[in-house]
């Protein structure tokens, strides 16, 4: 699959503040990647960066295998701080000087309104806008131009419920069109529902990244019975993969050291002559993950 940006060993340091530390990714062709880290981690640095607002100390990055330079930011559109646009000015002008400045036609303008529900509203003055619809005011502006890589910094911020659920339907309907889209977000719900993927950043550095199902699908435990339970508890002290277990009336709850599956477990058990009367997999949140990482990392 085309990667779409690739980041290489990049540091950026403020004075004494090592804000990104040695961060190397690779973002590819149609992802929804998460940047997952608590506040001060480095995210807001990070996206500074490859948007080229900053410079890194250190490191390199490329947008669609090579270098950036000013076709690859025309594919860019991007909304990294709180939506600014002219209070006393409709959304439909504000879009005009918007595509002025990014040299920019105006014929994409009613479809991005459209596309972020604002099209009804497009006559009336920004300042009178819910701090949801200003949120998506900023999206539209970023997508005109019909980016192929939309970049979002804390999109949900400062949301009601509702705003944050136009905001996710709207990036789950972008990333639908086949935009790849990149998020930086505290909130672990927020990725976990719209996420394909997602580095978490601690301290500035990389702790993990992979795909959000298989952090997901990283079971720490599961729930055995079996009708003879002596006969289960002496068997699974033999698995590779055996950590230790928590007895209890009816079943016994087996933790593991790495990632053990279902029906290899059921197997085991079978070839071991243990017919097991109950198997369910307890599987670790991405909260959980993100936590324990967290705190093997402090
Ligand atoms: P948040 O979610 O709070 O925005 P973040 O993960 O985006 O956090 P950054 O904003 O990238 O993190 O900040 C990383 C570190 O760099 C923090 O310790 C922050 O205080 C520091 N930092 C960021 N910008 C500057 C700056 N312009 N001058 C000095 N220090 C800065």
């Amino acid at each position: 699959m085309e990667t779409v940006l690739s980041i290489k060993n990049i540091s950026k340091r403020y004075g004494k503040i090592q804000a990104v530390n040695g961060l190397s990714l690779d973002v590819k062709k149609g992802q929804v990647f998460g940047i997952l880290g608590p506040n001060g981690s480095g995210k807001t640095t990070t996206l500074s960066v490859i948007l080229d607002l900053i410079r890194a100390n250190s490191g390199s990055f490329q947008w669609f295998g090579h270098d950036p330079d000013k076709e690859s930011r025309k594919r860019i559109g991007s909304v990294i701080e709180s939506p600014n646009f002219f209070p006393y000015l409709s959304p439909v002008i504000n879009l005009k000087i918007v595509a002025d400045i990014k040299d920019l036609g105006y014929e994409d303008i009613d479809r991005v309104l459209m596309l972020t529900g604002l099209f009804e509203r497009r006559n009336t003055r920004f300042k009178t806008f819910s701090f949801g619809m200003k949120q998506r005011l900023a999206v539209a502006s970023a997508l005109l131009g019909n980016p192929d890589v939309l970049i979002l910094d804390e999109p949900t911020n400062g949301l009601d419920p509702q705003g944050i659920a136009h905001i996710r339907e709207l990036i789950l309907q972008i990333a639908g069109e086949g935009t790849t889209i990149i998020i930086a977000s505290h909130l672990l719900d927020e990725i976990q529902k719209i996420c394909s993927h997602v580095a978490v950043l601690n301290k500035g550095k990389k702790l993990f990244d992979g795909k959000v199902s298989e952090v997901l699908a990283i079971s720490d435990s599961f729930e055995l019975s079996a009708t003879n339970i002596e006969l289960l508890i002496s068997t699974i002290k033999f698995h590779p993969a055996y950590l230790s277990l928590t007895p209890g009336a009816e079943s016994i709850q087996v933790f593991f050291k790495d990632t053990v599956h279902p029906e290899e477990l059921n197997r085991f058990f079978y070839q071991n002559g243990v017919i097991l009367t109950h198997l369910s997999e307890r599987k670790r949140s991405l909260e959980q993950h993100f936590l324990e990482l967290l705190d093997n990392n402090k």
